[in-house]
C-alpha cells in the first residue's frame, strides 16, 4: 500500500476558480482512469486542498463541504473511495495559518486523522508549484499538471522542481500514474 495525496481543483475536478457550485462540478479527463490505476495498484487517496474563497467570503465552509460532498459521491459511482480530506480556510491577507501550501499543516492534519504516512513511498499530484514543494518537503514524490495560469517555464521555482529527481510532471492524471507505475 502506498499513499497518494491529491490536491482538489485542477485535479479531481475541473477547476473552474474558486469551485464551490455543484453544478460546476465535471471530472477532468483521465481522472478515472488514472485513480483507477493506482487504486489497482494499491494506493490510498487524501484530498488536501486550499480553499481561500472561504476566507475572502466567495463561498461558506459548508458549501465547499457539500462540493466535497458530490465529488467523493461521483469518484465513488467509479469505485474511488478517498480515506480523508484537509482544507486551508485562510488567506494571508484575512489570517495567517500553518496549513496554506506550500506549508505542510494539512499533511499533519491528514496524519492526525490516520496515523502516519510512509513518505518514502507517498505521492502528491497537484497543478500548483505549492502542491509539490508541499509533498516533497515531507519527502514524498510529487506530480505536478501543467496548467499555465499557475506557472509559466521562465519560473525559477519550475526549475529547481524540474531538477529535483523526485519530481516530475504530467498532462494528466491518467499520465500521473503512469509516473507512478511506470
Ligand atoms: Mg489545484
Ligand atoms: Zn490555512
Amino acid at each position: 500500500m502506498f499513499d497518494v495525496i491529491c490536491d482538489r481543483d485542477g485535479v479531481l475536478n475541473v477547476d473552474v476558480g474558486y469551485a464551490h457550485r455543484i453544478e460546476d462540478f465535471a471530472i477532468p479527463e483521465g481522472a478515472v482512469a488514472g485513480l483507477t490505476i493506482l487504486r489497482d495498484a494499491g494506493a490510498r487517496f487524501f484530498i488536501v486542498t486550499g480553499q481561500s474563497g472561504i476566507a475572502r467570503r466567495m463561498y461558506a465552509e459548508e458549501q465547499m463541504h457539500a462540493f466535497n460532498r458530490h465529488l467523493q459521491e461521483q469518484y465513488r459511482q467509479h469505485g474511488i473511495e478517498f480515506a480523508a480530506i484537509a482544507f486551508c480556510p485562510h488567506y494571508p491577507a484575512v489570517s495567517d495559518c500553518t496549513c496554506r501550501k506550500p506549508k505542510t499543516g494539512m499533511l499533519d492534519q491528514i496524519e492526525a486523522m490516520i496515523g502516519p504516512i510512509d513518505w518514502d513511498s507517498a505521492w502528491g499530484i497537484g497543478d500548483k508549484h505549492s502542491d509539490s514543494e508541499m509533498i516533497l518537503s515531507k519527502g514524498g514524490r510529487a506530480v505536478l499538471l501543467p496548467d499555465t495560469r499557475y506557472w509559466s517555464e521562465n519560473d525559477p521555482k519550475l526549475a529547481s522542481l524540474l531538477n529535483n529527481p523526485r519530481h516530475f510532471v504530467a498532462n494528466n492524471v491518467l499520465e500521473a500514474a503512469h509516473c507512478i507505475i511506470p
